[in-house]
């Protein structure tokens, strides 16, 4: 192609332009994102940057890189419809509509967070982008007391830099358990003792009616006094342009195993896409940088170099909670089988094996996790042992 234009400047948007030139692709690159500034790493936003408030440390490269490598990026820009047909997308910059063309397009939209429908959630802040952040950080400049809806990965890591910093905290979750989207029940219950021991109330399985000024009203009545509230239940994966447009959508914009859409000008990667499982569990979507980062390898040699390797690249995944690391080798639904294999290490097994190794605190198990799900051979018990040893 020679044109590739790229929607949306997160972590994949930004690895397809890169990996691009990488590859030695010589025609043009739009990357265009509806953030301002320069593209950045949504990890430390609940994490790090949180304490240090250096936005200068989550920028994936200075505004130099972007000249020197030919890369148009438009910030400040969003998109708003797709043509097909004629190749063309519309945006809208400080106010005014352009045309822009494409020989082909990759989607990197991710998601927005979702907001469950709480009365007066609408008053409840968010963490998802820097502006977010920064936001949050200025909250955090005096003693406060916070209610944070959501047990899932952002709200407890923010719920963990918040008790350090010496706030009042409580986490309401509708779930039984915490993180039980993505963990097992042992881990779930192993980071609810942290956090209680940190001085942070859990309420478990409790959903959130009310968000008012003097703080939230759970469904049995309970009320949490808190001087703000962060809402960090889930995300939705921004389809709705591709949808207009008429490409096939499965909780995300459908793809093939390269990664393309239904449109074989259009590729889609990251938190936006839904592909095929190398592992032969369907369509899948996952949020993670891994995923956001290898999809856009897989996409940008494609492109440049007419690779027709299928993806297959194994997830993993990492959560900073206070001084405890969480890292996940492979993928896992909420109801596959658990099974602790050492202290600190449980495996996630279903109907086609062994799915997922969740270590804490082990970057040793971790890495050797890895590499036993990623080999093609059945997996022993003595194979499992020795991830620990
Ligand atoms: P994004 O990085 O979300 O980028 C999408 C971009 O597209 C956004 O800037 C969006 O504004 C823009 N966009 C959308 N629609 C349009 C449009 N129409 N026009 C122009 N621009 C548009 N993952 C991990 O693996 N480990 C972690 O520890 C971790 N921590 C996280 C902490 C926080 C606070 C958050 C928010 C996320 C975290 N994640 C973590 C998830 C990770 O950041 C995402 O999986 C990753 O950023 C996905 O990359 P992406 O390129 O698909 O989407």
């Amino acid at each position: 192609p020679g044109t590739v234009t790229i929607i949306g400047a997160g972590q994949g948007g930004f690895q397809a332009a890169i990996s691009l030139r990488q590859n030695g692709f010589e025609g043009a690159i739009t990357l265009i994102g509806d953030e301002p500034g320069l593209p950045y790493q949504r990890p430390p936003l609940s994490k790090v940057y949180l304490q240090d408030g250096k936005a200068e440390a989550l920028y994936l490269r200075p505004e130099s890189f972007f000249e020197a490598k030919r890369i148009d990026y438009l910030p400040g820009t969003r998109v708003e419809a797709i043509d097909r047909a004629a190749q063309r997308l519309t945006v809208l910059r400080d106010g005014a509509e352009k045309s822009l063309p494409y020989d082909h397009l990759i989607l990197a939209t991710g998601t927005r967070n979702l907001r469950p429908p709480i009365e007066g959630i609408a008053h409840a802040c968010d963490l998802r982008t820097l502006t977010d952040a920064q936001r949050l950080r200025e909250k955090l400049d005096q003693p406060a007391r916070i209610a944070v809806i959501g047990g899932g990965f952002i709200g407890l890591e923010f719920a963990a830099v918040a008790r350090k910093l010496g706030h009042e905290v409580a986490v309401i979750e509708a779930a039984p358990r915490l993180m039980a989207r993505a963990v097992s029940q042992r881990m779930s219950d192993h980071f609810a003792d942290l956090h209680r021991g940190w001085g942070t109330a859990l309420h478990l399985g409790q959903p959130a009616v009310a968000v008012e000024p003097a703080g939230v009203t759970l469904a049995d009545g309970t009320g949490v006094t808190a001087d703000f509230v962060l809402v960090a239940a889930g995300v939705r994966p921004n389809v709705e342009l591709a949808e207009a447009a008429g490409l096939a959508i499965d909780n995300g914009v459908k793809t093939d195993a390269r990664l393309q859409t239904s449109d074989p000008a259009i590729s889609a990667l990251g938190d936006c896409a839904s592909f095929p499982d190398p592992r032969g569990r369907g369509h899948i979507r996952l949020e993670s940088v891994q995923a956001a980062t290898d999809h856009a390898r897989l996409i940008a040699k494609r492109l440049a170099k007419g690779d027709t390797d299928p993806y297959g690249a194994l997830p993993w995944f990492w959560s900073d909670q206070g001084a405890c690391k969480l890292q996940i080798a492979g993928y896992a639904t909420p109801d596959a089988a658990e099974e602790e294999i050492a202290a600190g290490i449980v495996g996630r097994f279903d109907e086609r094996g062994l799915a997922a190794i969740e270590t804490i605190d082990n970057a040793r198990a971790h890495m050797r996790a890895r590499k036993l799900i990623a080999s093609p051979e059945p997996v022993t018990r003595a194979d499992l042992e020795e991830i620990a040893a």
